[in-house]
């Protein structure tokens, strides 16, 4: 599971510095989400192996005036209500002041996981300025230096090994198919969950979800057993209006850690935006299958122009998932919401698929012939071996002699041969090169 951290504190202590820090590895997303808070920036990074979402939420503001508490912005509370745990960053130049007690206090309210951080430390030499901090009655304070580095090992070591023992990071092995639907608000989501569970021939039964708010709607139909995962609590807030709170990229991130398909829910009306594009990336960083469903289509089926700029817009702005099948549909009318079933199950079936060993050095002997590997100064790459060694998504692990020979473009082509020849074309799929002696 994902473990998702936010920064919070008073302006300049240095929020956005350490967010930038721990975001700067090579595989980070770096998200600004509008709509969701004010400014909140979202990056999902790896800290010795482990996944996580840090999140600088820009902070309470004007923490020592008075109007605090509702300055401090329901959304801020919002998200920290929503995260595993929370980095309390305070300045070790200006100590502890009276606006971090402030924001300490709300914490402790909160009873949320806290660690309190005492940046600008930028040397061991200067660490005893922390210890005014322990004033706020917490058992530890970490020093670090965002703009150095200096710390961040202890305390992001600390933070993981807190986390709760990790389950399976690969769903499990059951013969459940584990469906979330996502995407951004009023695409339908919730019209189609409900729509999904009017269908009379389900089983509809409610888990207690993992997360707190979470509803896991599990049924059966055409003898297959399904569970889909209700991000917003959909079903209970279809009488309210709790618009503001509907769109949560936690939750969102969260179910698709959990899933092993995840149902885009593109809205047919407004056409593809870059938000859509975002949430596909998270499905895609995490190796789910994909189904892209656009919804209203009642609305632009009679509209040529409408549906040719619909179109245009997913392939521009959804290329990098072009693996991904897609469904017009009608939550509303009910139109082809069964076909979307379908679809999930091939691409579950895809996802899961496991190919032959010998097959698979077969097909790369193949593909190394039709398109002989690169060569620089005396070496060329060379492929001894590649074996699967994981499903959902199909995995393999790919021995040479020089992975950094391996350009992007030769894995493209690899992975396209691939796709081909085993029809697996609609599941994302992982090529992965080690390095093996030349023998
Ligand atoms: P934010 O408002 O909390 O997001 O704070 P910023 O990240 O914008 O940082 C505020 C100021 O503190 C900037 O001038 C940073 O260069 C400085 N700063 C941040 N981290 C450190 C640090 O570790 N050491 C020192 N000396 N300065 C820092
Ligand atoms: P969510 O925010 O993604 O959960 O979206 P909702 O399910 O609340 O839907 C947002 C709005 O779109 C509501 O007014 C729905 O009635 C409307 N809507 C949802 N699906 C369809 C559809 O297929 N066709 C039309 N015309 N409207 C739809």
């Amino acid at each position: 599971m994902t473990t998702t951290v936010a920064i919070v504190g008073r302006p300049n202590v240095g929020k956005s510095t350490l967010f930038n820090r721990l975001s700067r590895s090579r595989n980070s997303i770096v998200d600004d989400t509008p709509g969701v808070t004010r400014d909140c920036h979202y990056a999902s990074v790896q800290w010795g192996g482990m996944p996580l979402v840090i999140i600088d939420t820009g902070g309470f503001d004007d923490a020592d005036s008075e109007k605090l508490l509702h300055l401090v912005k329901e959304q801020v509370l919002r998200v920290i209500e929503e995260v595993d745990c929370v980095i309390f960053l305070m300045d070790g130049r200006e100590g502890l002041l009276p606006g971090d007690e402030e924001i300490a206090k709300i914490l402790r309210r909160l009873g949320k996981q806290v660690y309190a951080v005492v940046n600008k430390i930028d040397g061991p030499e200067q660490e005893p300025r922390i210890h005014e901090f322990y004033r706020l009655g917490v058992t530890r304070v970490y020093p670090i230096s965002a703009a150095h580095g200096y710390g961040l090992r202890a305390l992001m070591d600390d933070m993981i090994s807190d986390q709760p023992e990790e389950g399976p990071t690969e769903p499990g092995h059951d013969e459940q198919i584990r469906v979330a639907v996502v995407g951004r608000p009023n695409a339908g989501k919730s019209s189609l969950i409900n729509r999904i569970l009017g269908f009379d021939r389900l089983l509809v039964s409610e888990l207690p979800g993992t997360t707190r708010d979470a509803i896991d709607i599990l049924f059966h139909w055409e003898g297959k057993n399904y569970l889909v995962i209700d991000t917003a609590g959909i079903k209970r807030k279809s009488r309210v209006k709790e618009k503001i709170e509907k769109f949560s990229m936690i939750k969102a991130l969260k179910s698709l850690d959990r899933c092993h398909v995840a149902v885009v829910l593109l809205d047919g009306e407004t056409g593809v935006l870059e938000q859509d594009a975002r949430i596909c990336g998270y499905a895609l960083e995490r190796g789910r299958g994909i189904v892209l469903a656009v919804n209203k289509w009642d609305l632009i089926k009679e509209d040529a122009e409408g549906t040719r700029a619909l179109y245009r817009s997913m392939d521009r702005q959804l290329r990098f998932v072009s693996f991904a099948p897609s469904i017009t549909l009608s939550a509303l009318t009910g139109e082809r919401v069964k076909n979307l079933f379908k679809k999930i199950d091939m691409v579950y079936y895809q996802f899961r698929t496991k190919v032959g060993t010998a097959d698979l050095n077969r097909a790369m002997e193949e593909m190394t012939r039709k398109r002989p590997p690169p060569r620089t100064g005396q070496t060329r790459l060379k492929f001894f071996y590649a074996t699967q060694t994981g499903i959902g998504p199909p995995t393999f692990v790919v021995f040479v002699n020089r992975p950094e020979m391996v350009h992007f473009s030769y894995e493209r082509f690899m992975i396209n041969q691939i796709r081909e020849r085993f029809a697996l074309n609609h599941t994302p799929i992982k090529l992965i090169f080690r390095k093996r002696r030349n023998t």
